[in-house]
């Protein structure tokens, strides 16, 4: 059974680690580096991204992160975590900051500028025939991806009808919405796997 880690610097972190040991995983909390060595897999929950960067930077954990991704730590980050997963991002914060590691542009807030929160149907590639019911809380959307980058999900309906809410690279994946919140395990499920068979593979 792999040892999934949550980043615990700030955001949801307990219903992470529940819907992770719903989909079959062990979990650790993570806000230390040598936390960070015992895990095989990470995932960045919803919060505040400033804040987290801010957090991560001060527990001395932003190195680490790069370190662990580029050597091919599966991880996946769900709305906050999706900004830290990515390579560049708008309306960020002064100075803002990323761990990175998927080739995109997320634009922070980005829905929030319309609706604060809202829930939608989205269907995702390889979950499933049943759209996921997804929760967005001020969250990011994709702008745009590199080459490297698998489109996972769209928004469906409404006036963001289109966006890209749910991407993977690898081992790395994102979503902007919080599949921690509504019981539909599908999403933890996936990324369970995914670490499953990455640790087979090493
Ligand atoms: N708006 C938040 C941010 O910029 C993300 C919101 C969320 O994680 N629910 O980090």
């Amino acid at each position: 059974v792999p040892t999934i880690g949550v980043l615990a610097l700030q955001g949801d972190v307990r219903e992470h680690a529940r819907a992770l040991e719903a989909a079959g995983a062990r979990t650790l909390t993570v806000r230390r580096p040598e936390e960070l060595e015992r895990v095989d897999g990470l995932v960045l929950p919803g919060g505040e991204s400033t804040t987290m960067w801010r957090l991560a930077r001060s527990f001395e954990l932003l190195g680490p992160l790069r370190k662990r991704i580029e050597a091919g730590m599966p991880a996946y980050g769900s709305c906050a975590g999706m900004i830290m997963l990515a390579d560049r991002i708008r309306d960020g914060a002064a100075g803002q900051e990323t761990v990175g590691g998927i080739d995109m542009t997320v634009r922070r807030n980005a829905f929030g500028r319309q609706v604060d929160s809202f829930e939608a149907a989205v269907p995702l590639t390889g979950m499933g025939d049943t759209p996921y019911h997804a929760v967005f809380i001020r969250a990011p959307w994709v702008e745009s991806v590199g080459d490297a980058v698998e489109i996972l999900g769209r928004a469906e309906s409404g006036p963001n009808a289109g966006r890209i809410v749910a991407v993977r690279q690898g081992r790395l994946m994102a979503t902007s919405f919080h599949p921690e919140l509504t019981g539909d395990f599908r999403v933890h499920h996936y990324f369970a796997d995914l670490v499953r068979r990455a640790t087979e593979e090493e």
